[in-house]
């Protein structure tokens, strides 16, 4: 989506939001990166710090005045967050209504001032909770199971009720991620805990019995039906982003075994509350509207995360 004018990326120092920056700048657009983890020196944002086309602005989006920041933006990628189930519940919520919740109010009401054409914006599988079986198309009832999950919701939300409003020209479209892995995935996610337990030793903690099933997403694939929201036919959607195929931990965990030649030991602890047995997305309406189909299957994913992890010598805590 090359364009004259410059596209906003919030959260661009997050393991989604710098792998969209970097997609972005390779395209030939100039990325404004907003992350509150600015400008300290961060290895997510090695390449973007680099490129002439990209400016950092270390900034809360709970504060800062964001129109300065929007005039003139064509498309805002709405990506910060906190993310996580299991801290989301007890007093740490207070940040993920302010950072999920009221920093994208800010972002949709900065919009609906700087008449910016496109917001597209972060939202997750945990809006579906597991009232019924899945798999969720964006048609069926949210019923979130945890703290976070309702926050994503209502940070979507809002974002959709500000494309409603009598003065906007803001088309918002909200992407339901499933379960994102691949380099620079975050510390606290299951596939690079399982490949760092297998290279280190050290026991993976796995919560519950290692039956839950994830409709796991490859970072490349993300990015593209992220790039392809930016351009969609829509004036308010919500649309899955996950192939429609869930996977087993314990199959994830036997795909690390093979890949890296070693056991995972592993240390079973009790499922925590709000922790799903199955996430499975409806990918029906992604590929109408995005033209999108994901085309890097598990183990070659991990593959790469594997490659990624030993050439970049990551600390081998699990
Ligand atoms: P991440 O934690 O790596 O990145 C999020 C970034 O947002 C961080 O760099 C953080 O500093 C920044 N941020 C948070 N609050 C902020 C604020 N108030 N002001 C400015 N910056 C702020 O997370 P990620 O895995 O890259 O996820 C990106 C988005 O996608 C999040 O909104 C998350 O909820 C959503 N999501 C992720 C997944 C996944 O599997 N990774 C799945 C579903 C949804």
């Amino acid at each position: 989506m090359p364009s004259t004018r410059p596209v906003v990326v919030t959260g661009v120092a997050g393991f989604i939001g710098s792998h969209l920056a970097e997609a972005l700048l390779a395209q030939g657009c100039a990325v404004i990166g907003i992350d509150r983890r600015l400008p300290q020196a961060d290895s997510n944002l090695a390449d973007c710090l680099r490129h002439p086309n990209f400016t950092p602005v270390g900034a809360d989006l709970a504060e800062v005045d964001l129109p300065p920041l929007f005039e003139g933006i064509h498309t805002v990628f709405h990506l910060a967050g906190i993310p996580g189930m299991r801290p989301s519940w007890g007093p740490d919520f207070a940040e993920y209504t302010r950072s999920n919740v009221l920093a994208s109010q800010r972002v949709a009401d900065a919009c609906l001032e700087c008449r910016v054409p496109r917001l597209v914006v972060a939202s997750s599988s945990s809006v579906y909770g597991q009232r019924e079986p899945g798999p969720y198309a964006e048609s069926c009832l949210p019923a979130p199971a945890s703290p976070y999950g309702v926050s994503k919701l209502a940070g979507e939300q809002v974002c959709l009720a500000y494309a409603a409003h009598p003065r906007s020209v803001t088309s918002v479209v909200a992407l339901r991620y499933f379960t994102v892995y691949g380099p620079r995935q975050r510390d606290d996610m299951l596939i690079g805990r399982a490949l760092r337990a297998a290279l280190s030793g050290e026991p993976l903690r796995v919560y519950g019995e290692g039956s839950q099933r994830r409709d796991f997403t490859y970072i490349s694939d993300v990015v593209a039906a992220t790039l392809a929201a930016a351009t969609a036919p829509a004036e308010a959607e919500v649309i899955n982003v996950g192939g429609g195929r869930a996977v087993s931990i314990a199959e994830v965990l036997t795909t690390a075994e093979r890949l890296t030649g070693r056991r995972v030991p592993r240390t079973h602890q009790p499922a925590y509350e709000g922790d799903v047995p199955e996430t499975l997305a409806d990918p029906a309406k992604a590929a109408r509207l995005l033209g999108w189909q994901p085309e890097v299957g598990l183990a070659d994913g991990m593959a790469r995360q594997l490659a990624w992890l030993t050439r970049s010598a990551i600390p081998v805590e699990v």
